[in-house]
This record gives C-alpha cells, structure tokens and sequence, in this order.
C-alpha cells in the first residue's frame, strides 16, 4: 500500500524559493512575550498521493496552507508530528539531538494512523536543509546557549468526508521559537489524573505521536493548573500504573526494600507511553555512567509502590523528561487527597541523578561534550 511502488520521499530533490522579505528576529523577550508562535523565514513542504508517491520537496517562505474543509486531518485526526530542538552550541555549531530518533518516530506514528511512510533518513536530510537555511540567522553564534524547534508535521489532506485512509497527503517542517520551560522553580508540581480518565490504553495508540493524543488531555490538565499544579501524573488501569507526566516521560529514584538505589520508569512494551528520545538517552547515560551505583530499571509500577516508598522514606527523587521541558525535577506529586514531597537537591537544584543527567545531556546537547547524538548541521 502506502506508496512503495511510487516515487519515495527524496531530499536530494529539494528545490529552494527562497523569501524576498526576511523578518525580523525576535529577541528572547520578545519571542516570549506573545501567544503566537513565531516561525522562522521557511518551511519545508512536500506533498504526497496514493498515485503518484511523494512530490519534490520545496523549501518556501513560512505561511499558510491552503486545504479544503473537507481535508481528511480536519475530521479524523490523520495527523502526527515530531518535536525537536536545535541548538546553538558554546562552540559556535548548531546541532540536532538524535534526529533520526525523531524521525523513525515519525514514520512510525504515519503509519499507525494510514498516513504514508518515507525513509527516515529523507526527513533528517529535508530538518538539515531547512536548518542549514534558517539556522546563521535565526540562531546567531553570538546567542550560544540558544535553540529552535523543529515540528515536522503529517496530515492527510484528501477532501472526502468518507472515513477512509487517506489518499493525499502533505508533509510540512516549520521551525519556531519555544520559550525555555524547563524547571519551574522549587520544581514541578504533579497532579495524578482525574479518576474517570486515561491518556492512553492497552491497544490504542499512546505510543504513537499523533495530535489525537494530545486534545483530550488538556482538560485535565487545565483543571490541575486551576489547582496550582504544572502537569498531570497521567495514571492507568484499576492499580494506577504510573505512565507518563505532561507530554513528557517519568521518573522516579528509590531506594528499594533491599537497599539497592534505583532508577525506575514505565516500560514500553504496553505501547502506553511515547518511546521519548530524551527517555531513552537518561536511560542510556545512566546506564553506562552510574553503572554498579544506581540500577535502571523499566517495568510497570503504580502510585501505591510510590505512596509506600513515601511511607517508608525511600524517595530520593522524581523528574520528568521531554524536548520541552528538558529535565525537570519533581518536587511534589498529589493524589487523591495525599500530597507526597519528592526531595530535590540544596537549594531548590536538581537531585544528585537528576542534575547529573541533565548536565551530560545538556553538554552534548551545546557541543560541550563531542558525541555522536550531537549531530552538527
Ligand atoms: N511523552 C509524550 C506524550 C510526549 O508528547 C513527549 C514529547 N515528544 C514525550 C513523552 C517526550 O519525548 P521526547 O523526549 O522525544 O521529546
């Protein structure tokens, strides 16, 4: 189906229409200041039908699309997209953090819900390209320490109001501005999810990156903000599985009833939690740097395991960890009535694994560290 027969996704093709009106680059403040989000000069676009496969990429000045109403995206939630940074380093580079991560991703969450698939390595050629064009100007090498986020985005643009997979499709990269939002201070505050509500469930899709996943949270989410809290601990199932926090993956640091200081965090086998890039690299840098200090392990575990640890004195620290949010401590979590204290280090700094994986992540991120995630555009 999807396409293989017909012309595949090919970045060597790019074209380039390059603006004639640069616009203006928004100082920090400024970019913060709005509620819109402000989008550098281009974005990339290609388009794709069942007929003839993906179109030629165009790299094009930032601006509207044009779809039908009855665009199937418009109706049925044919959508999904990535999220990425990119960074200008302490060295004068840019970078992007484990592209190809994002990308397989995405190709995956494509085909999840009937949208067509591409070569993940095309989308990191077409992310590169549209870096290389819009990076020099609007991540300048004199803001070091700066980023820039990629949305590569998937829709299913067929104007046809029968429910059916998608014929025509269109593939669009834009990159924007995103104020830091890492770290409240005194750290985050978690709110366990409403009662009556789950984010994701066995045989669904929580582990696919698709825009249906991410409307019917904010209620919840809205409602825990009301109540001075900053995200929800998004539970699941009759024993309160502990799955993810916010649209970002979830940690917790114990020590075990057997004295062993551990790192645990949800599995992916249940395909309930997105399979986070930046999960996957905490895992990973813990792993091999803390070796024989602190165990990692990814099983299921459920807010009664925390609530007991709590009990018991054996939390030593929480974080939440995303693209947006980065690495985060947690500093409290309330369920139903119960309000758990998570330690955080001195002075309202990250716990001791917490703070450490933040800085070696952060290093390779900003080019302070050579490493083979830190790709160089
Ligand atoms: N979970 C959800 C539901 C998310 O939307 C995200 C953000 N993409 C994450 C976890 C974190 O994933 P990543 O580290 O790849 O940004």
């Amino acid at each position: 189906s999807n396409g293989s027969a017909v012309a595949p996704l090919d970045a060597s093709k790019l074209t380039y229409n390059l603006t004639k009106s640069p616009r203006h680059v928004p100082s920090e403040a400024e970019a913060n200041a709005g509620n819109e989000t402000i989008c550098t000069d281009h974005m990339v676009t290609a388009v794709w039908s069942a007929s003839a496969g993906w179109s030629t990429p165009e790299l094009k000045p930032y601006g509207p699309l044009a779809l039908m109403p009855t665009a199937s995206c418009l109706h049925y939630a044919t959508e999904c997209f990535e999220g990425l940074k990119a960074f200008r380093g302490y060295d004068g580079r840019l970078r992007i953090f484990r592209p190809d991560r994002n990308a397989a991703r995405m190709r995956m969450s494509a085909a999840r819900i009937s949208l067509p698939v591409f070569e993940p390595a095309e989308l990191v050629k077409l992310m590169t390209a549209l870096l290389a064009v819009d990076g020099p100007r609007w991540l300048p090498r004199d803001r070091p320490g700066s980023f820039l986020y990629l949305r590569p985005t998937l829709i299913g643009t067929q104007s046809q109001l029968g429910v059916q997979s998608p014929k025509e499709a269109m593939l669009y990269i834009i990159v924007s501005f995103m104020p830091r939002m890492d770290s409240p201070p005194g750290g985050m505050r978690l709110h366990t999810s409403p009662e009556d509500m789950v984010r994701a469930w066995v045989g669904g899709f929580g582990y696919a990156k698709v825009g249906a996943n991410y409307g019917p949270s904010l209620m919840a989410t809205q409602d825990a903000r009301a109540r001075g809290f900053h995200q929800i601990l998004w539970l699941y199932g009759p024993d309160g599985e502990c799955t993810e926090a916010g649209a970002s993956n979830f940690f917790v640091v114990w020590k075990r009833r057997d004295g062993k200081k551990e790192l645990i965090t949800a599995p992916l086998d249940d395909k309930l939690i997105l399979d986070g890039v930046t999960r996957r690299s905490c895992l990973d840098l813990i792993r091999e740097k803390l070796a024989g200090e602190i165990e990692v392990t990814e099983r299921k575990y459920t807010i009664d395991e925390l609530l007991e640890a709590d009990s018991e004195g054996r939390l030593l620290e929480s974080f939440a960890a995303g693209t947006a949010y980065f690495v985060c401590p947690i500093s409290q979590i309330h369920h139903r009535g119960r309000d758990v204290s998570i330690p955080m280090g001195p002075e309202g700094q990250p716990g001791e694994v917490t703070g450490k994986v933040k800085g070696w992540l952060g290093d390779i991120m900003y080019g302070r560290t050579q490493h083979e995630w830190g790709v160089v555009i």
